[in-house]
């Protein structure tokens, strides 16, 4: 009995290596589906696994950052395919489908709506292949979207909403003139990412918890979502201004992107020449951002540390293609959700 089966596995991974073996995905010219905007990358050794990566959308500030640096990290370990979904869901579930008849070893996945991952994980499972989420987090964890082969590289939320708090308290301590009613409350306005978006929830909630722990006293005088988008938040900062004025003491931005258009609104408006000013805080500390911040135009941002977010999404997609443990090798620890969590840290001038 123990023979046959052995005999029967054997012919099994047989004919599992025949299956593979003649196909060469990476040299595969053929057009890309008509709904997937799709790059494969320039053929190279056969060695390499073939790793299929969506970004939600190409035009996002910070993504074009975590992107580069995947791509970066793949010099020499992996072979990329690489889709622009977008910010279509349907899109991106198309485009899954398309990597996974090229014959991809392990996809590495930038949701759109971070309510679809069970839905890519389905498919990845039925693939038999692994699936590394990044940046966009299911909500109720990756450990929850019903695939045991499904890995996250991001952040903890909640850590940049904090730290974006403090910043704010310590900033708002040492400048007593931004109290510019003297009622000893912070007037502030909040920029909002994408509802459902785990960094933007928490973010949202944990900056204002933070000041508000420290003791001071805050008034939202508006709060709406500029969906991480520099045109959007400065479209919101107009109507703002043109409602609120100088009634506004804080522009608190879920990101970087929006705190850019806040700034363009205000630059504007005429502040930032003689002493008319606002301060914005972001997060992200994306390059233009950190210019702001040296010019004093922004009060402060947080690392969103696109680097080694990038570099852990390929580091893990390519030991899964392996088959190897997803951390093996690295320096990355995995948390009880299968998450690696990348530090952010606090940037000020
Ligand atoms: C970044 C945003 C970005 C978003 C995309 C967040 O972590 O801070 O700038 O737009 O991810 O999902
Ligand atoms: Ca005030």
């Amino acid at each position: 009995m123990r023979k046959i089966f052995s005999f029967l596995l054997i012919a099994t991974m047989a004919m599992g290596i025949t299956a593979c073996s003649p196909s060469k995905p990476a040299a595969d010219t053929s057009a890309p589906a008509e709904s997937a905007k799709t790059e494969a990358a320039a053929p190279a050794s056969e060695e390499l696994p073939l790793i299929g990566v969506t970004i939600y959308k190409y035009d996002d500030n910070f993504m074009s950052f975590v992107r580069q640096n995947i791509e970066k990290a793949a010099d020499g370990k992996a072979q990329l395919i690489m889709n622009d979904s977008q910010n279509d869901q349907a899109k991106q579930n198309d485009q899954v489908d398309a990597m996974i008849a090229k014959g991809v070893k392990a996809l590495a996945i930038n949701l759109v709506d971070p309510g679809a991952a069970p839905a890519i994980a389905e498919k990845a499972k039925a693939a038999g292949i692994p699936v590394i989420f990044f940046n966009k987090e299911y909500p109720d964890g990756t450990d929850k979207v019903g695939y045991d082969n499904a890995w996250y590289v991001g952040t903890t939320s909640a850590e940049s909403g904090v730290i974006q708090g403090e910043l704010i308290v310590d900033a708002w301590k040492a400048n007593a003139n931004w109290d510019k009613n003297g009622d000893g409350k912070m007037q502030y306005v909040m920029l909002m990412g994408e509802p459902g978006h785990p960094d933007a929830e928490a973010r949202t909630k944990y900056s204002v918890d933070t000041v508000v722990a420290a003791g001071i006293e805050v008034q939202e005088l508006a709060k709406q979502t500029g969906m991480w988008d520099a045109a959007k938040g400065k479209e919101l900062m107009e109507t703002w201004l043109a409602a609120h004025g100088d009634n506004i003491e804080m522009i608190i931005c879920n990101n970087d992107g929006m705190a850019l258009g806040a700034v363009e609104a205000l630059k504007a408006a005429g502040y930032f020449e003689g002493d008319k000013f606002m301060p914005v805080v972001g997060v992200d500390a994306i390059p233009e951002a950190l210019d702001l911040v040296e010019k004093g135009q922004m009060a402060g941002t947080v690392l969103n540390d696109a680097d080694n977010q990038g570099k852990a999404t390929l580091e893990l997609a390519v030991n899964a293609a392996l088959g190897k443990d997803v951390v093996e090798g690295t320096n990355w620890v995995l948390d009880a959700t299968r998450a690696v969590r990348v530090p952010y840290v606090a940037v000020t001038k």
